[in-house]
């Protein structure tokens, strides 16, 4: 699809920004370097621009809120210099996913059915960031409504990793997560319905993750799967994560499974020395699946931290088999609800075939409008909740969820975190996994999890696999113990 924004390129010099491509180390850096005056919020506006520029292959953003980026941060300028008060975020370039609602912006879903839909409210994590003086600098590419594992399915084209651009940057945030990865913004957001945050954070090296259930309200972000979606956070460094966290999450008048939980003062708390007991499941390092390189990392990384003081504790989960399973049994069924409202009607694209009667305007209409994966899971949700199968699958994928849930409880009692792959393999080649959807669908055993049992979780960037890609791993703390996560994540980050 062609780029509108791209007609707006700077009229000025490729490399007239060269000699000040800022790299902004993190958040508290980039506050210290504008309040002595060493940096203007234009001059790092127009970096980040120049960069988006240079790096438009990668097909990161959907689109780049060029003009309107630079007439905020002259505005920052204008009250740095009048000496006012600066929010949390004040001057924060922050790119955010398709899926959420930033007002009088076009949202997609990289999806064909929202075409010349604008948003006509803020998402309240994105009216949060606002509040704080953040700068909103586009909206990224990701899987059309946020299915998928390797961006592959998006109206607007793939994205690429820009640590090897013939290899897939994970899904569904994997515009979010090449953002941050080659530095065209310094934060970004996308949603993990099963792991879209952590998956792409893993396969491009950066930091990603995913508070538990109810932490970020979910009012302007599109919906998937309503009980397991949760707004994530795409970052290179703890403090900055904690931070944005900080600012966005909380209680909403608009969101009732939003959390009415305070939420704690995460950078206040960052710094711990805290030795942490952490359980792992040997079923998820034994796994077939698993690259044996990942299983090496992940061993020598429980050394290494138990040389530091933390305990490792092997806990018995025989629920793995089932959790792929569940996950696709129960958001395909909720995404089928969920999609039913793009009629035709309501949003964005309508069918300009001939049409005799509504049920054709919206047979033609979703026809055209829905990609080919979005379609297969809304016909498998049909499936599980028709009557005669609802039993079977729906009401049983419920069960073992329940089941699922309970065993976690259980292993959060003794333990403060949990420990595994965030992914079995590193980032795949396009196109390796794209026509066996049982093999894709195998790659999110270790994502889903935290999403079934409604807890947090964090993928840290760690390792680099022999064939040149890095990984992590995955750190799960209980649903609201962020805390414990940020604290075991920033100790972690520093040894
Ligand atoms: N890959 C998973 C899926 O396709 C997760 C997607 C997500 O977290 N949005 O459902």
């Amino acid at each position: 699809m062609k780029k509108a924004w791209l007609k707006k390129t700077s009229s000025k010099p490729a490399d007239f920004y060269l000699h000040r491509l800022y790299i902004h180390a993190s958040i508290s850096d980039l506050r210290r370097r504008l309040s002595c005056g060493e940096l203007t919020c234009t001059e790092v506006v127009s970096s980040y621009l120049q960069k988006i520029h240079d790096q438009v292959h990668l097909n990161a953003f959907v689109e780049v809120y060029e003009k309107e980026a630079l007439e905020k941060a002259k505005e920052l300028d204008a009250r740095i210099h009048q000496k006012e008060s600066w929010g949390k975020l004040f001057g924060v370039v922050i790119g955010i996913k398709d899926v959420l609602c930033y007002k009088g912006h076009h949202v997609g879903a990289a999806s064909a059915i929202l075409k010349g839909y604008t948003a006509i409210y803020n998402a309240s994590a994105i009216q949060r960031l606002l509040d704080e003086d953040a700068i909103i600098i586009g909206n990224l590419n990701c899987d059309e409504f946020a299915m998928g594992s390797s961006n592959e399915n998006s109206i607007h084209g793939r994205v690429l990793n820009a640590a090897d651009e013939s290899r897939v940057p994970g899904g569904s945030s994997g515009g979010s997560a090449v953002a941050v990865q080659a530095n065209l913004c310094m934060i970004s957001l996308g949603s993990d319905t099963g792991g879209s945050v952590r998956q792409p954070a893993d396969f491009c090296g950066i930091v990603g993750m995913k508070p538990g259930y109810g932490r970020i309200s979910r009012y302007g972000l599109l919906a998937y799967a309503s009980s397991f979606d949760q707004i994530g956070i795409f970052s290179t460094n703890i403090p900055d994560l904690a931070l944005t966290l900080e600012v966005i999450a909380g209680p909403d008048e608009f969101d009732s499974t939003a959390s009415s939980h305070p939420v704690p003062q995460y950078t206040a708390t960052l710094e711990s020395s805290k030795k942490f007991r952490i359980a792992y499941f040997p079923q998820c390092l034994e796994h077939p699946s698993l690259d044996p390189e990942i299983k090496t990392a992940i061993e020598g990384f429980m050394e290494k931290m138990k040389g530091l003081g933390h305990s490792f504790h092997a806990v018995d989960f025989n629920l793995l088999d089932h959790i792929v399973p569940t996950y696709y049994v129960l958001t395909t069924a909720e995404a089928s609800s969920n999609l039913s409202r793009y009629d035709g009607v309501k949003y964005g694209y309508r069918t300009t075939e001939k049409i005799s009667d509504l049920n054709s305007l919206y047979r033609k209409t979703r026809s055209a409008g829905f990609g080919k994966e979005v379609k297969k899971r809304i016909m498998l949700g049909t499936f599980v909740l028709s009557t005669g199968y609802y039993d079977a699958y729906y009401a049983k994928a419920q069960q073992v969820r329940r089941l699922i849930a309970e065993s976690t409880q259980q292993v959060f009692k003794d333990h403060d975190l949990i420990l595994m792959p965030t992914t079995p393999t590193p980032a795949f080649r396009f196109g390796e996994k794209s026509h066996d959807a049982i093999e894709m669908f195998l790659g999110d055993l270790y994502t889903v999890y935290a999403n079934l049992a409604g807890i947090a979780g964090i993928s840290l960037p760690l390792f680099k696999h022999s064939n040149g890609m890095p990984f992590g791993l995955q750190i799960l703390s209980d649903r609201l113990q962020e805390t414990q996560l940020l604290q075991f994540s920033q100790q972690v980050m520093k040894s």
